[in-house]
């Protein structure tokens, strides 16, 4: 017989994925995830500061120009604030971001003495990422960017729509904040797997399970998902009026 409570018992008792099992039913979705380096380190650095708070387009078109405008990240960072600023409109918030492209770069190569950060991809990762997080406007979501995209550690860049999905399935609790949750996510799969787990949970959050309407109805991890159907919009109850007006008429 049912009773009142037998729906929260039920969802209750539903067992969570674990994040191997999420990333072996996406890759069913997705496929083969390969990692290919897209800048060296020190590029992806600068692009990642360019890709703050604006799109993907915008970012690619502001790196653009920047390299069109200067040829070389020491020809950058010897330029002036308000040259790179210009070069880099495009991508919005152009005057914070060029003092911070030429600071970081002018503090990385008083420290390298060059632009190659290969040596970071030799050292164990956490002092890889503590080495980039020092400089300012560097936090764990620009270090594991680099470290991830331009070196091929297995460091796992928690961006918005990681964060959401994470959440949403319950891999993350609701009040970890997003900076810890790097620190939980990336051990959650093996080092193998963690650039291929980020891709994933990112066109995952991108096509089904979106920040404001999540298609719960086609996603494949709805079954055991703890969110599932809290975000369909509740049925609009008919009027007593309405009703009324549809009772056949005598
Ligand atoms: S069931 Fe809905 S909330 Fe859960 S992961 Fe899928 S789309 Fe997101």
């Amino acid at each position: 017989m049912s009773t009142r409570n037998e729906e929260p018992i039920r969802k209750s008792r539903i067992r969570k994925y674990k994040a191997p099992e999420v990333m072996e039913i996406l890759a069913l979705v997705h496929g083969p995830a390969e990692w290919e380096p897209r800048y060296n380190a020190a590029e992806e650095l600068v692009y990642t500061i360019l890709s703050q708070h604006t799109s993907d387009l915008n970012s690619e078109r502001a790196y653009q120009t920047l390299m069109d405008t200067f040829g070389t990240l020491n020809a950058v960072a010897e330029a002036s604030p308000e040259a790179i600023e210009d070069a880099i409109r495009h991508g919005g918030l152009a005057k914070q971001k060029s003092v911070r492209i030429k600071t970081v770069l002018n503090l990385v190569h008083e420290e390298v003495g060059s632009f190659d950060l290969s040596f970071l991809g030799e050292m164990p990762l956490d002092e890889a990422k503590t080495w980039l997080k020092k400089f300012p406007g560097i936090g764990p979501k620009t270090a594991a960017i680099i470290l991830c995209f331009a070196l091929g550690m297995p460091a796992m860049p928690v961006d918005t729509h990681i964060y959401r999905v994470s959440q949403r399935l319950r891999l993350i609790g609701p009040k970890v904040n997003a900076d810890k949750a790097h620190d939980l996510l990336e051990p959650m799969v093996p080092p193998k797997d963690v650039f291929a787990f980020h891709v994933y949970l990112i066109r995952h959050g991108r096509q089904i399970c979106k920040a404001q309407r999540p298609k719960c109805g086609e996603c494949v991890l709805a079954e055991r998902c703890p969110s599932q159907g809290k975000f369909d919009k509740p049925k609009r109850k008919t009027s007593t009026r309405k009703l009324k007006s549809r009772m056949p008429k005598n």
